[in-house]
């Protein structure tokens, strides 16, 4: 049934209970929030925040990395009635414009090393009525003297089921990002869906690596972790050195990454010199996964096989979750079952109107209470997204097993259509990371003079690999696909373009071509 709370509620309503339990500890300085304070600080902020004028239905950008006081700022501003988007820290300030100004953000909640960016974009957009911040900057207020605030606490009427609490941008992988606009309830009740795969609770220490500002971090590493009562340590990057540190200092139990991550923890030198034992399972999400990938590293690591989770940020996030329990025996590869309360269906990509069996690969369309209210301000994208049977059409490619398990193949948008096959960029990204001597690759379509998509691959060598050649490359591929997929060009790199969720910028490899 949907959870018909406000986000803050749905999240903290057990902080009390947790009390003393750390809530947050600083990865880099140990600095720790607990239960009780995350609870009683996000209170005053927000009687704070209403205080100096933020009203029900005012847009507050949230522009910070990850940091210990980002959840009681983000929890502070809905208490107050705002709704919140969440900014990309590394942002310009023309990008960071363009958001203030889509979403008609009124307020900004910064912190002072990011000041100079977001004045320059207030200035830019025209409309923001203040600029906070989180630690302290001359001439601004501090969400840490709100803590000193006298003001009574607001008593925001919000209604769950249509009340806006978050607008995340999607990531922009394939043309510009775009405000999803998530109820209170429809975040809460994916939150309370999703549970099976997100379990961490008292002792549990998850490692807030990815960003907040995302769907999946606010969700995974935020959102859940808090309130089930759990412990979430804040990296404000992600640094390879840095992260193994502190998993073995912290003992962190569990890890909620993206397939960079885990092809790092699969392949990378400097894993073995940490003790990794205190962790108990990795889930990944975001992006495709390879299953040998997968393997590697579960094996590497001596843990149970890396569940995969699948969702995106009209959804709330998520539809698709390997539970915990079923991590064993799950079939390699698959992104999960549907998690209870939602629907799917799998259409031809030919035919729309058709549905597949199981086996076949068709568009994933979703229906759900975590479909998303629209996009701001885009009715046009919102119908051509949500059609008037509620079903959701993801982009995605996918397929089912006899028993319900999904398999993502690759966006519709990415298949490189050869001579009328069909040939997925992911499936031929995870072949190549499969080569000794490949640290690293993306693959996207590109027309030759006789009018044919073939697929060209971008190649980062491992550093032990200097000499390896493209038609060796070209012929490792060759040797273990079918003829229509073979990669008919190669150029090296020295890293591959990703968004900070860690999906592949194909488009600006596109562009570079
Ligand atoms: P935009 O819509 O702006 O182009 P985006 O789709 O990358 O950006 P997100 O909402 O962050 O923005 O990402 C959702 C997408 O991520 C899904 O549509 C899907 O393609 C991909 N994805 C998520 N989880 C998985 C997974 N487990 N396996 C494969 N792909 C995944
Ligand atoms: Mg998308």
């Amino acid at each position: 049934p949907p959870v018909d709370l406000p986000i803050h509620d749905a999240v903290l309503g057990r902080a009390g209970a947790f009390g003393d339990t750390p809530a947050l500890i600083d990865g880099t300085d140990g600095t720790t929030l607990s239960y009780e304070q995350v609870d009683r600080f996000h209170r005053r902020i927000a009687a704070a925040l209403a205080e100096a004028g933020v009203r029900k239905g005012d847009v507050l950008a949230l522009h910070s990395p990850n940091t210990i006081a980002f959840p009681t700022a983000f929890y502070a501003a809905t208490r107050a009635g705002a709704t919140v988007t969440t900014v990309h820290p590394l942002a310009t300030a023309q990008e960071f414009a363009t958001q203030l100004t889509d979403s008609a953000a009124r307020w900004i909640v910064t912190v002072s090393p990011l000041l100079e960016t977001a004045r320059r974009a207030a200035e830019l957009a025209g409309g923001v009525q203040e600029i906070f911040v989180c630690d302290s900057a001359p001439g601004h207020r501090s969400l840490i003297d709100m803590l000193a605030s006298a003001a009574p606490e607001p008593r925001i009427a919000i209604d769950p089921a249509t009340d806006v609490a978050a607008l995340p941008y999607s990531s922009g992988t394939t043309g510009t990002p775009k405000g999803v606009m998530l109820t209170h309830r429809q975040i809460a009740t994916n939150l309370a869906q999703l549970h099976p795969a997100i379990p961490a609770g008292p002792g549990d220490r998850v490692l807030a690596v990815l960003p907040f500002f995302h769907i999946y971090g606010l969700t995974a590493l935020m959102n859940a972790p808090l309130r089930q009562g759990a412990t979430v340590v804040v990296l404000p990057r992600f640094d390879l050195e840095q992260f193994l540190a502190a998993v073995q200092n912290h003992r962190i139990t569990a890890l909620y990454v993206a397939p960079p991550i885990v092809l790092a923890l699969a392949k990378h030198p400097a894993v073995a010199q940490y003790d990794l034992s205190s962790l108990k399972y990795i889930v990944s999400a975001a992006a495709p996964l390879d299953a040998r990938l997968a393997a590697a590293c579960s094996a590497r690591l001596g843990l149970p096989p890396v569940g995969q989770a699948y969702g995106m940020t009209e959804l709330s996030p998520g539809t698709h979750v390997v539970p915990l329990d079923a991590m064993r025996h799950a079939p390699p590869g698959t992104v999960g079952k549907l998690i209870a309360g939602t629907e799917m269906r799998i259409v031809s990509l030919d035919d729309p109107g058709k549905d597949l069996p199981a086996g076949e690969s068709g568009e994933i369309l979703i229906r759900g209470p975590q479909v998303m209210k629209g996009y701001l301000g885009r009715p046009d994208a919102t119908t051509a997204m949500i059609d008037g049977d509620g079903w959701l059409h993801t982009g995605d490619v996918g397929h089912v097993d006899e028993d319900g398990w999904l398999f993502v193949v690759d966006r519709v948008k990415e298949l490189i259509k050869y001579k009328g096959f069909q040939v997925a960029p992911a499936e031929l990204e995870a072949l190549l990371l499969t080569h000794p001597g490949i640290a690293d690759a993306a693959v996207i379509g590109r027309y030759n003079d006789d009018g044919n998509e073939v697929p060209h691959a971008y190649v980062v060598r491992q550093p032990t690999a200097t000499g390896l050649t493209e038609a060796e490359i070209m012929m490792y591929v060759a040797e273990r696909v079918a003829p229509y997929k073979r990669i008919r060009h190669v150029t090296f790199i020295d890293g591959v373009p990703r968004a900070a969720s860690g999906k592949i910028l194909r488009r600006q490899l596109r562009e570079r071509a």
